[in-house]
């Protein structure tokens, strides 16, 4: 077994299933992946709970919306005005190419969904990452903070490598299995905030029996 494989076994005996992404449609996981910009998730449920209140968890309705009353309505996510304007980047990029439709954004290739979604301004590769593997089920590795952590740490790549090195690593290695990366994203963000914190746990971490580098306390 590869060894990316095998932290994932370990991962997944320890946690079983993540049922990641939180979010009742493909709607909600866009927008819960744009307000989740430098927030915590309890701040980000608040902000669609208000969404939700308001009846506005449809992008035709949202997308009429003027982004100051947006804005207020997402308030509890931080960085409201700014979220606000990229979650109308996205529905303006929705509407001018797929005339609304999330069906037939759903149909474009992998490739050209994440090019299509790294162009509209203020979408990042984890966000765009996150929003092509947990909203449209298609298979690419989304890499954060935690992931650099546990493969630097496990010796699987050189310290302050970058997102597309550290997506490589995995898509390398990995069958392009859009469940196997939905789960296996999820288990390392549970792995890095139980264990593989900036200070690392390891006694007790599902990881410990492999090889690792407890001198990287600072990564
Ligand atoms: S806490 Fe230790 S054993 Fe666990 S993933 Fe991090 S470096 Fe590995």
């Amino acid at each position: 077994m590869n060894a990316l494989l095998k932290i994932y076994e370990l991962l997944y005996k320890r946690y079983g299933s993540q049922y990641w992404w939180p979010g009742e449609s493909c709607f909600e996981i866009i927008l819960g992946a744009i307000l989740t910009q430098n927030t915590n998730w309890q701040n980000v449920e608040k902000a669609i709970a208000n969404l939700k209140a308001a009846n506005l968890m449809d992008q035709h309705r949202l997308y009429g919306l003027l982004p100051e009353q947006l804005a207020e309505l997402i308030r509890p996510a931080g960085y409201y005005n700014m979220k606000a304007v990229r979650i109308k980047n996205f529905l303006n990029w929705l509407f001018e190419t797929h005339d609304g439709s999330l069906e037939s954004a759903g149909q474009m290739d992998t490739h050209s969904l994440r090019a299509a979604l790294l162009g509209i301004k203020g979408i990042g590769p984890e966000t765009a990452d996150s929003i092509t593997l947990y909203a449209f089920n298609k298979p690419v590795f989304v890499v954060d903070t935690y992931t650099a952590r546990v493969m630097t740490r496990h010796r699987h790549i050189e310290p302050g490598a970058g997102y597309e090195a550290l997506q490589e690593l995995f898509t390398s290695a990995l069958p392009a299995d859009y469940k196997l990366f939905n789960e296996y994203h999820a288990l390392l963000v549970r792995v890095g905030k139980d264990f593989c914190r900036k200070t690392a746990r390891c006694p007790g971490c599902p990881l410990e029996e492999l090889p690792h580098d407890t001198d990287m306390q600072d990564y």
